[in-house]
């Protein structure tokens, strides 16, 4: 199977993509991950990348298409793949789409995890709070509500643009975790044990 994760910052995609990955053996691609690895390891990717993403914005496609190119063909993959927050822009979507359609390959799903955003707001701040010096760099009140504007300004055309396509589920975010878990897989045909 593959699929994608698509929603605002803060949604529990992560939470989501590592448990689909456990259960099922998809393998978990978060973008936001790899990136972070970029600038821990101070590599000249991650000198590019490090400003930008400590302000909210969002890196080059032209950088995650390659991210993406070089990550989904490898034997890791073969079981099927969760792009975690992978694909935040209408180019990306189309580059991804070119890719599967060279491998006669397609998306089987698009999970859209929708939210309340001044509670995502808040869960943001408890995490940082909870975090410490831990906290992640673009964990702050004032990022926060940056990569939100992003969020609605590049990637939200992702939702008619998967709806479109007729691959587009929605989750309602903003109940527990195993709730959201068991949602999402009704919504993937998956049985429940
Ligand atoms: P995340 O952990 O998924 O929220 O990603 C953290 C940051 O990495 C984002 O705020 C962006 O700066 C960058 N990033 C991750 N994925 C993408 C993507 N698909 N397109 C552009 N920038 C991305």
């Amino acid at each position: 199977m593959r699929m994608i994760l698509l929603g605002p910052p803060g949604a529990g995609k992560g939470t989501q993509a590592a448990r689909l990955e456990e259960n099922y053996g998809l393998k978990q691609l978060s973008s936001g991950d790899t990136l972070r690895a970029e600038v821990a390891a101070e590599t000249p990717l991650g000198l590019k990348v490090k400003d930008i993403m400590e302000r909210g914005d969002l890196v080059s496609d032209d950088i995650i298409i390659d991210l993406i190119a070089n990550r989904i063909m490898q034997e890791d993959c073969a079981r099927g793949f969760i792009l975690d927050g992978f694909i935040r822009t209408v180019p990306q979507a189309e580059a991804l789409d070119a890719m599967l359609m060279e491998k006669n390959m397609g998306l089987d799903a698009v999970l859209l995890i929708e939210t309340d955003e001044q509670e995502l707001l808040n869960r943001m701040l408890g995490r940082a709070a909870e975090d410490g010096a831990k906290a992640r760099a673009d964990d702050n009140e004032d990022v926060f509500k940056k990569r939100l504007d992003v969020y609605h300004q590049q990637t939200a055309p992702l939702i008619p643009y998967y709806d479109g396509k007729g691959v587009l589920r929605r989750i309602d975010g903003m109940r527990d975790i195993d709730t959201v878990a068991a949602d999402i897989d009704k919504a993937l045909g998956f049985s429940i044990y």
